[in-house]
């Protein structure tokens, strides 16, 4: 078995490199049978509303919800956290087509749009800590969504303070989202629910390979070492 990336737009590849660099092999995912061939999957970042238009065309929605009722284990970063939401509000969500199964609610580009990508250092949450390393994580936010709410069995792994964001007083939007949020000052940014892992931020876009570490460690028969391993002295 080996671990399944969603590859029908976004960034793919970078999680792929990742896996080889961890000495794990990754494939691409494309049509609906090759997920029988996969124990795991990466849904990586990219635009929702394209995903899913794509994994519309590819006839994919019926085996992604299978995957994941089944319990295998799944990791949405950025547009793949709004794939596996059960709800998405925000921009241009009417009629967006979602994988669902993670109970929460997340708000689309809720930092604002490109100009207002940014990138922060957030403490690395307990689980990953387990990995080793520095006590936090390069966070990198493209046009990228948070979680307002979630269900009671999500489990919060990491949350931002919205005043430490340079961006966020020049952004209305998120004023008012601040407001209305329980806190009044953090949004949700790393959720875990049983099999589902989900990331607002991009890990596979740094050198920090814990995220894709701790998330192999929900991939039973990688943690036994398998053949999944691949050899790492091919690995660049
Ligand atoms: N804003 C994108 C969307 O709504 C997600 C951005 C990302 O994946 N970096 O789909």
């Amino acid at each position: 078995m080996v671990v399944g990336v969603l590859a029908l737009q976004g960034s793919f590849n970078e999680h792929i490199a990742v896996l080889k660099r961890l000495g794990v092999k990754g494939v691409e995912v494309r049509k609906p049978e090759q997920l029988l061939n996969v124990s795991s999957l990466i849904i990586p970042g990219g635009e929702s509303t394209t995903m899913a238009k794509l994994a519309e065309l590819h006839n994919l929605f019926p085996a992604l919800r299978e995957f994941v009722q089944m319990g295998k284990p799944v990791w949405g970063t950025c547009a793949g956290l709004i794939f596996l939401a059960n709800k998405a509000t925000g921009q241009k969500t009417g009629g967006q087509k979602l994988i669902g199964g993670l109970d929460c609610t997340v708000h689309r580009n809720f930092f604002g749009s490109q100009i207002q990508s940014f990138e922060t250092e957030l403490p690395i949450p307990q689980v990953v800590a387990e990995e080793g390393g520095p006590p936090s994580f390069r966070a990198v936010f493209i046009r990228a969504p948070a979680i307002l709410d979630v269900g009671p069995d999500v489990e919060v792994l990491a949350d931002i303070p919205l005043s430490a964001i340079e961006t966020i007083n020049s952004n209305p939007a998120i004023q008012k989202e601040e407001d209305s949020t329980e806190s009044g000052k953090k949004v949700i940014v790393a959720v875990k629910q049983g099999n589902l892992l989900a990331t607002a931020f991009h890990p596979e876009l740094t050198a920090d390979t814990r995220w894709h570490s701790y998330f192999l460690k929900m991939v039973p028969e990688i943690e036994e070492g398998t053949s999944d391993i691949v050899s790492t002295s091919t690995s660049n």
